[in-house]
């Protein structure tokens, strides 16, 4: 196996075969100093001009061929060690070297942070990017915090079940990606915008406590911190209240920040909880659904969760003159039946309320969820009030309404995004720098060259022919 460069300082005296990319080489006169790379770091290799032949082969190194190196631990003299590196007391006396593949120079400089560098070359270049310590740092911490979520889950008896990615238009506000099927031409899948649809079929199906690490896809026109596809960790669970929601949430983040990151300064109530208010508090005190309530906003070490609740069940859709969720449909609006629903929902529709909440950090939204209407006859009653015809209902919702018919139990849930949490524990300035391989503003993978033009083959093969512009 081979060795973590960052261990080799375990080793003094022995002899050991290293693995690693050349990063930077410094020529003193007769002696060639380099820093070999890998995952966990760097370790310094000494050349010495004894024998001819292995010298003439350091002369030609360059930095990023992957090389394999014989060599010595030793201890540098005092005057040479570097306190400031993990490996700087140490560095390796080079007794062979095999260059194993040779390196075009990068584009751009992979010893900086990379802020510097204009994103669209880094994108397309996105593997050599993260050769860089910050973004595949920005990995590692994605990769703890997804897993201590799993393993927070898996304790409290949560299941973990994957959802489909071809699968039917969702009301979850945005534009749906479309994929035509072959099989049945003329006819498309739809890209999840989120598991909602079947994370509630599964409370049916008696799952009683689901999450999922699911990929949702929005094809909104991308700004800021959004991506066309991106994270969510989707929880659903029956029998529950809002606040049996709350609380779990609120045990896994703080959890999350206490354990993962001790360093990081959370903002709580006097009995160290996260704070909540109203959606109305909300707008009237800062004037904004997702506050930040951070003490000192230019601290990047302060975490100030917060749960907005209580959100308005409706909004006006100017653009098609109707009433629209806030959340989604599923979402309970606070009545007590049916008949209510239609008593307030025909006077005051702007003024009644949900048992809706948003999930707040830093003053980004990171999540938001719902307890759901469980009622099937509140259901229709929700869907003809924004305006849905009794066939559109069926068309678009009838499995719902017939799972329903089977015995559902009362359930909720919520959906935080792991990017934007990701993003704000890094302190980066956008979710692009937590994601492997993300999208331009404008939906390109520039790495990939995606979206690209396919064979008139392909096309035939669902039926699609491509209107000329
Ligand atoms: N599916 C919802 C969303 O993506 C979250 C939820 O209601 O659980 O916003």
């Amino acid at each position: 196996m081979k060795i973590d460069l960052i261990k080799t300082l375990k080793y003094i005296d022995k002899d050991l075969e290293l693995y690693g990319w050349i990063d930077v080489r410094r020529d003193h006169g007769k002696l060639i100093f380099f820093d070999l790379r890998d995952r966990s770091g760097k370790v310094q290799l000494v050349v010495t001009p004894n024998d001819p032949d292995l010298h003439k082969i350091a002369e030609t190194l360059r930095p990023e061929w992957v090389v394999k190196i014989s060599g010595k631990v030793v201890k540098r003299p005092d005057a040479m060690k570097n306190l400031d590196e993990p490996t700087g007391e140490i560095e390796i006396k080079v007794s062979k070297i095999e260059v194993l593949t040779q390196a075009k120079t990068p584009p751009f400089e992979l010893s900086t942070d990379g802020y510097e560098i204009g994103e669209e070359v880094r994108m397309q270049y996105r593997y050599l990017d993260l050769r860089r310590p910050r973004l595949k740092k920005n990995l590692i911490e994605r990769a703890r915090v997804i897993k201590f979520i799993r393993d927070f889950l898996a304790e409290r008896d949560f299941i973990e079940v994957e959802t489909p990615i071809l699968s039917k238009s969702t009301p979850e506000g945005a534009r749906d990606y479309l994929v035509p099927s072959r099989l049945h031409q003329g006819n498309f899948y739809a890209l999840p915008q989120s598991p909602q649809q079947y994370k509630q079929l599964l409370m049916v199906a008696g799952i009683e406590k689901y999450f999922q690490i699911a990929r949702c896809f929005r094809d909104e026109d991308t700004r800021g911190d959004r991506q066309p596809e991106f994270t969510q960790f989707d929880l659903e669970m029956s029998f529950v209240q809002r606040d049996d929601i709350l609380s779990l949430t609120e045990d896994l983040y703080l959890a999350i920040a206490k354990k993962l990151y001790p360093n990081k300064k959370l903002t709580l109530t006097d009995d160290g909880k996260i704070p909540r208010m109203t959606h109305k508090e909300a707008m009237e005190k800062y004037s904004s659904d997702k506050p930040d309530i951070r003490k000192d906003k230019n601290d990047p070490d302060e975490l100030a969760f917060l749960f907005v609740l209580d959100f308005p069940a409706f909004e006006w859709k100017e653009t098609e003159k109707r009433w629209d969720s806030t959340h989604h449909p599923f979402t309970k609006p606070q009545v007590k039946d049916t008949q209510d629903f239609w008593q307030k929902f025909k006077s005051e529709p702007g003024d009644m309320l949900a048992d809706q909440y948003d999930f707040v950090l830093n003053g980004y939204e990171i999540g938001g969820g719902s307890i759901r209407i469980h009622d099937p006859e509140l259901l229709k009653a929700v869907f003809e009030a924004l305006g849905n015809n009794k066939e559109d209902i069926e068309k678009q919702f009838g499995h719902m309404f017939e799972a329903f018919s089977y015995g559902v139990p009362p359930h909720g849930g919520i959906a935080p995004g792991i990017d934007r949490l990701v993003m704000i524990l890094m302190n980066e300035p956008n979710i692009r720098e937590v994601i492997a391989f993300p999208k331009t503003g404008d939906g390109r993978d520039l790495m990939m060259r995606a979206p690209s033009a396919v064979d008139k083959k392909q096309l035939d093969e669902i039926g699609i022919e491509i209107k000329k512009k």
